[in-house]
């Protein structure tokens, strides 16, 4: 269904913002304050990088009527919203599902005329497709498992009463939703929480799983971190709760037609100040009374304030004068970020239909978790298989360069399905970690981090302010990422 306007059960409970935003500054005014533009010559503010919070925070900023630039260091906005042009449904190498409690996302689309299309139906590597024994094959030590032999396989290695469950997040999510001690996600910065905060690891021992299960559930195909030891507990029942939120709302997964790329390009179009584009930034001087922006290039931009919304891997290596404050340094040095390689490949022919299984995969091989997606016209053609590399995964895979990379992927996938030989084409490869502006993907947490780190990583530093989905608080992804634009929008401009 391609959706280009509200109406919908979850567009209820999207913000209007415009309101939202009318609303502040009637607030403001009747409150006395008043505002002082910066130099003629210069912005009010200057917004580093042209992602989602640093869009967000922007378009929002400039309805408020103040005067801002965008200094973005690729050649393109969207940042880590990155749609492949020439595969059939335009399938995302980066953030993809807009879910049901998106508000944020959900009502920019429908201000902006953005057509989103819900893929839910068509998810062949949701949790909810482990438990459908009819739409993902289980492959491990090389051979694949037919379902109805799993809970007696030698492989098997699922805890007590959990042996017919299907391995992995659909399954462990569900144990940690029984034992979720938060009243509600959002106390999951509480002071208080700190004594939920033991590592992934801990957690499960502690239930009685074997490390035994725990390779298999948590570390094969690790959503976050690298393996349970180095992921908060609390971070997960922030995750776990926050999951449940967004199906509650609406079982909704949508994606932009056409790609969601286009989510990005049209917020640009929206903006009356300049994107910069290949303005990579490597120095911030925080003075009296302006903010002066190095780039590569060459050239400084001056402004009242500046946004910074670079993700944190990228942060390391820009240089700030005088130094950030110390909880800042350690947050940006210590705090983690996903490390993900995807592979694309488009079948030539349906050579499921050949060996009767189906070509979504979950294994423990380098061709890691294949989802078969079904993007274009007709929701039951396969139009490509997508590889998830992950964690240590991804880095091996990385080793072996973009094309060796590929090459193993597509071997790995061959070798557990020789019907699949010579009927796969290799559409591309996206490193995260290894791309100049990313660094990786979303954050992860350690244990400690949630409340150490994450207030720090917020906090301004002088007339510097942060945003990025590194400093949500109370969402993840695309929506964390406007969120927090929103944020240091209303930060930024209390200060103008
Ligand atoms: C594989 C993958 C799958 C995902 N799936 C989902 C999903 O299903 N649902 C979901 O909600 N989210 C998902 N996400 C996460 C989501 O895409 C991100 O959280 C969100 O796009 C981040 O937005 P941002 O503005 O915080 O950062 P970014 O989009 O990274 O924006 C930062 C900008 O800063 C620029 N920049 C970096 N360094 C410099 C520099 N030195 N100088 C100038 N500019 C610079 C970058 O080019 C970029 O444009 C996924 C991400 C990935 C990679």
């Amino acid at each position: 269904m391609t959706r280009t306007s509200g109406g919908g059960g979850a567009m209820v409970t999207a913000i209007n913002r415009r309101d939202f935003v009318k609303a502040g500054v009637a607030a403001s005014l009747s409150a006395g304050v008043v505002r002082t533009a910066g130099a003629a010559s210069h912005p009010d503010v200057i917004v580093i990088g042209a992602g989602l919070s640093g869009l967000n925070a922007m378009l929002l900023l400039e309805e408020l009527g103040v005067r801002a630039i965008c200094l973005e260091g690729r050649e393109r906005p969207g940042g880590r919203l990155l749609s492949e042009p020439n595969v059939a449904g335009n399938p995302e190498w980066g953030g993809d599902s807009i879910l049901g409690a998106y508000a944020r996302m959900q009502d920019t689309a429908n201000r902006l005329d953005i057509p989103l299309i819900d893929h839910h139906a068509r998810r062949d590597m949701s949790p909810e497709a482990h438990r459908d024994p009819a739409r993902v094959e289980l492959a491990l030590g090389g051979q694949v498992i037919p379902r109805d032999e799993w809970p007696t396989h030698p492989l098997n290695d699922m805890p007590a009463g959990a042996r017919d469950r299907f391995p992995g997040r659909g399954y462990f999510q569900s144990v940690i939703a029984q034992h979720n001690p938060l009243a509600s996600f959002a106390d999951w910065m509480e002071p208080e929480s700190a004594q939920y905060d033991g590592s992934a690891y801990e957690f499960f021992k502690e239930l009685g799983w074997s490390d035994a299960a725990i390779e298999l559930n948590y570390n094969t195909n690790v959503q976050y971190g690298t393996s349970a030891h180095d992921v908060s507990m609390l971070m997960w029942y922030f995750v776990q709760a926050w999951f449940k939120l967004q199906s509650d709302v609406a079982r909704v997964a949508y994606k932009v037609h056409g790609g969601n790329q286009r989510f990005t390009d049209a917020m640009a179009n929206a903006l009356n100040g300049e994107v910069h584009y290949g303005k990579r930034v490597i120095g911030i001087r925080n003075n009296e009374s302006d903010v002066e922006v190095h780039c590569h290039d060459g050239s400084v931009y001056r402004a009242a304030r500046v946004i910074c919304s670079l993700p944190i891997p990228t942060m390391r290596w820009v240089k700030f004068d005088p130094l950030l404050p110390p909880a800042k340094v350690k947050a940006i040095q210590t705090v983690q970020v996903q490390k993900i390689t995807k592979v694309i490949m488009v079948p030539t022919s349906p050579f499921w239909e050949e060996d009767g299984l189906n070509p979504a995969m979950w294994t423990d091989t380098d061709a890691g978790e294949i989802r078969a997606l079904r993007e274009g016209e007709d929701s039951n053609s396969v139009t490509c298989l997508m590889a998830w590399a992950r964690g240590h995964l991804a880095d091996r895979l990385d080793t072996l360069g973009h094309e060796g990379g590929m090459a193993q992927v597509l071997s790995a996938y061959e070798q557990l399905r020789p019907a699949a030989k010579g009927k796969l084409e290799l559409a591309g490869a996206k490193s995260w970690q290894t791309d100049p502006f990313a660094g990786g993907d979303w954050a992860i947490w350690a244990p400690g981090q949630v409340i150490e780190c994450l207030p720090a990583l917020i906090e301004p530093a002088g007339r510097i302010h942060f945003c990025g989905e590194h400093t949500a608080t109370a969402n993840r992804g695309m929506e964390g990422a406007m969120e927090s634009g929103e944020r240091v929008a209303f930060e930024v401009w209390d200060l103008l």
